[in-house]
């Protein structure tokens, strides 16, 4: 028996990668009756080898995250890619993202792609902001490989999503950073690899630098998560940071007295943009729970 990564699933097989080699298996009987999820690509695997490469997926390891939309386990982390322009960041979709990798538990990078087309410049103000709230940035060009070791190095050794818009350069910069992924860019990229007419099936595509990365896009669906209305201010770390001086247990931040939270966006120590947008969250959580 042998441990090794679930890298895909297709035509009833699960391919099984274990050092150089690719084993392809079945999933024991009683994986496939279990109701939900048995085996997500990214799992880690144990499996008893049957003849030649070929292989039985006899237990599947406990997962340290978890994604369903797409389908795919103990991804480390998230690089959210923006553009410097085409298309415009749009920083309520970066604190929806952030979000939603901080609820999965998923450790968000943030990547300003397209540095080439910054006039002047050298920075962006809002990266600076989220910087000084402790995320890891990178400022990367696929045209003049501005900052593609630095992205390299984040990935390596780590299972990685990248997520944001389309047409950031999210496909473009897997292929600078491994230009044998060959991942299609332009008209037909990264997200829309996924047809109308194809099952969502996630692919990890192995890093020469050891690690994976998904072929396919993190976070495809943009609704927050179920999740408690308390549950929303640890997903802003700079909020967690004061929420324990809230007058009120449970405090939402919102139009309690004596909340902590208010009281640092009053002082701009917490940013008033990050704030609006916890706000409007907020109110998505709140409608959610009244749908139940
Ligand atoms: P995706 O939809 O996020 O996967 O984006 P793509 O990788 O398909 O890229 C979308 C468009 O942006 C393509 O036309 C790329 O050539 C272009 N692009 C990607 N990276 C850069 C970059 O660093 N600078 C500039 N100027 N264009 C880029
Ligand atoms: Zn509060």
């Amino acid at each position: 028996m042998f441990e090794g990564v679930l890298i895909r699933a297709y035509g009833g097989f699960y391919y099984v990668q274990k050092g150089a080699e690719i084993w392809q298996c079945t999933l024991r009987g009683k994986f496939r009756l279990a109701k939900g999820a048995a085996a997500l690509v990214g799992d880690r695997v144990r499996v008893t080898p049957v003849r030649g490469n070929t292989g039985r997926i006899d237990e599947v390891l406990p997962r340290k995250t978890e994604l369903f939309r797409p389908p795919v386990a103990n991804i480390d982390q998230a690089v959210i890619v923006f553009a410097v322009q085409d298309p415009e960041p749009n920083l309520a979709l970066l604190d929806r993202f952030l979000v939603l990798a901080e609820h999965a538990g998923v450790a968000p990078v943030v990547c300003l792609n397209k540095a080439d087309l910054l006039s002047g410049r050298r920075d962006h103000e809002w990266l600076r902001l989220y910087r000084k709230i402790g995320y890891p940035t990178v400022i990367t060009s696929t045209q003049n490989n501005e900052g593609i070791d630095d992205l390299r190095q984040l990935l390596a050794g780590k299972t990685s999503v990248l997520a944001g818009p389309s047409g950031v350069g999210k496909s473009s910069l897997l292929n600078a950073v491994q230009p044998g992924l060959q991942l299609k860019t332009g008209e037909i990229s990264y997200k829309l690899r996924r047809g109308k007419h194809t099952t969502r099936h996630v692919e990890l595509l192995p890093l020469t630098n050891g690690g994976f990365v998904a072929d396919t896009p993190g976070f495809s669906s943009l609704d927050l998560p179920d999740m408690e209305r308390e549950e929303l201010g640890y997903c802003f770390p700079e909020f967690a940071a004061c929420a324990a001086e809230c007058k009120f247990k449970g405090c939402l931040h919102c139009h309690e007295p004596h909340c902590a939270v208010k009281t640092a966006v009053a002082q701009g120590l917490i940013n008033q943009t990050r704030y609006q947008h916890y706000l409007m969250f907020l109110e998505e959580v709140l409608q959610q729970e009244r749908r139940y």
